[in-house]
């Protein structure tokens, strides 16, 4: 492999960012820039779409350009925010309404009516997702309900998760999404080709709008020479949970990764068996190459970092997040503070929609350390439940690797390694999304024969061994399910 470059455009939900790869999996260089965010209404988020595809191309043009030009650029990978729908003219190009993205909840009475009507086995059992208003069908659905235009543009409406959007874009018309992509608009089966008629007709989506299902990994077109002055071909798709999964090197069944951001998703692939979860866990493609689907099963969990900035904004215990991996070494253990930090609820495995915090063994002897402390191991106890319903549902972890902002913190990497009894690795470059996109590329491109080649692209780890004597963890997680035991009773009294 020569001195040619991956190009990787990362459309995410706060910004996208185009980066230039080696084929050896060596990070060169990045542009960023941020995307506005709009509220219309309570629980209400949207993009604008056209912002979306601006941004991205000026990013991609930068990196074209420090490339040395387009015939310097070997393939284009595109990774993404998932679920976001946009909907745009095939005529103009140009979208019909903001996109409306993953965390809008706007679709929830049309998930309650689908519930309440008794569809929600048969769209788990189908998709592997649960009836929720993340999922893109009914936000498809709302659209040409609410929207005159989107309405009004028949058959030439189309609708496409943000990878197809830019790839219309770059392109000058193609349609296709990928199968990672598809899996999360809960109008595809997990097993089987193309998009499900039941489903389509169950939530009132035409078909004819949708594009068509590709792989993650191939020759899918090439750029319009308008974009970087030359045709660069574009051969890889994934949403972006799925691309750091690849990034990480996960492909096997035992291992998994856990991204620890503001929220924190998991996933564990499970190889060419669909995942049935009995844990509400997700069941979603992690990716399609020669038309052969890999598995993987999900869980999220609402907050990770938010918890940190919340005791650094809302209770100012902390001046920056970094530095509550000194406070939590300032003392000997918890104390005997246990903290439930159901923020905004409890996700996975618990969900528990209503779930309110709490901080449980305050005495005249618990310092803030203690308490920032206890923050921090919350984190584990909530990736330990999770390992508990992964196990449960015939995934059992491995060895877990992490990335995202949070991932930076040595002491929580520690304690995840001694609560999960397993090895934790975190990988030198955390920009974990972007590498499976290029993984992904590179494989298209036909750099590397498969996939598990490709993780020659992978960055080296550094890794944690779990070194917790066993009763001390012990008490650990009593205290811990005690915690969660209150919250539930609690919620009985209420309803009682
Ligand atoms: P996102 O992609 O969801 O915006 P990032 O992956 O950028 O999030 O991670 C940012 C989050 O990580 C913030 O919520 C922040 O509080 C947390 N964070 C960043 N550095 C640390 C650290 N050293 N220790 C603990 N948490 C951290």
């Amino acid at each position: 492999m020569s001195e040619r470059y991956l190009l990787v455009l990362d459309a995410g939900t706060t910004s996208t960012r185009a980066m230039l790869y080696a084929s050896d999996g060596e990070r060169v260089a990045t542009a960023q820039a941020d995307l506005t965010q709009y509220y219309p209404r309570p629980g209400w988020v949207e993009h604008d779409a056209t912002e979306i595809w601006d941004r991205t191309l000026d990013c991609a043009r930068r990196m074209v350009s420090q490339a040395g030009g387009a015939d310097r650029i070997a393939a284009i990978g595109i990774t993404n925010q998932r679920e976001t729908v946009v909907a745009w003219d095939r005529r103009t190009g140009e979208p019909l309404h903001r996109a409306i993205v993953w965390q809008d909840r706007r679709t929830a009475e049309q998930c309650d009516a689908l519930r309440a009507q008794g569809h929600e086995a048969l769209i788990q059992q189908r998709t592997g997702l649960i009836v929720d208003p993340y999922f893109s069908a009914t936000k498809m659905r709302w659209l040409i309900d609410h929207v005159p235009e989107v309405a009004g543009a028949g058959r030439h409406l189309a609708f496409g998760t943000v990878e197809s959007w830019l790839m219309w874009k770059l392109t000058g018309g193609l349609h296709v999404s990928d199968a990672s992509n598809a899996s999360r608009t809960q109008l595809m089966a997990l097993v089987g080709n193309g998009w499900d008629s039941d489903l389509c007709a169950l939530f009132g989506v035409p078909q004819q709008a949708l594009p068509e299902i590709v792989d993650s990994a191939g020759r899918f077109g090439e750029t319009r020479a308008e974009c970087f002055g030359g045709a660069v071909p574009l051969c890889g798709l994934a949403g972006d949970q799925q691309a750091a999964t690849i990034g990480q090197g996960c492909l096997a069944p035992g291992s998994v990764k856990a991204t620890l951001g503001t929220g924190a998703f998991l996933l564990a692939p499970t190889g060419d068996t669909p995942p049935r979860s009995g844990h509400r866990l997700l069941g979603t493609v992690l990716c399609q190459i020669d038309g052969r689907r890999r598995y993987a099963l999900e869980g999220s969990i609402f907050v990770a970092g938010s918890l940190i900035q919340w005791l650094r904004d809302r209770l100012g215990l902390i001046a920056a997040a970094a530095d509550t991996d000194a406070i939590a070494r300032s003392v000997p253990d918890n104390g005997g503070v246990y903290m439930l930090p159901a923020l905004s609820g409890l996700g996975a495995p618990h969900w528990r929609p209503e779930a309110t915090g709490s901080i449980s063994g305050l005495t005249h002897g618990v310092g803030r350390a203690h308490i920032v402390r206890a923050a921090l191991e919350s984190i584990a106890h909530q990736v330990h439940d999770l390992a508990t319903a992964f196990a449960a549902d015939g995934a059992a972890w491995r060895t877990l690797r992490i990335d995202g902002g949070m991932s930076a913190n040595d002491w929580i990497a520690q304690d995840m390694a001694d609560m999960l009894a397993l090895p934790v690795e975190r990988p030198v470059d955390v920009e974990t999304t972007a590498r499976g996109a290029a993984m992904l590329a590179a494989c298209g491109a036909g750099l590397f024969p498969t996939l598990e080649a490709a993780t020659a692209m992978a960055p080296t780890r550094h890794r944690f061994d779990p070194a917790m004597a066993a009763p001390a963890r012990e008490q650990r997680l009593l205290g811990w399910q005690a915690l969660l035991a209150q919250q539930a009773d609690g919620r009985a009294m209420k309803k009682g």
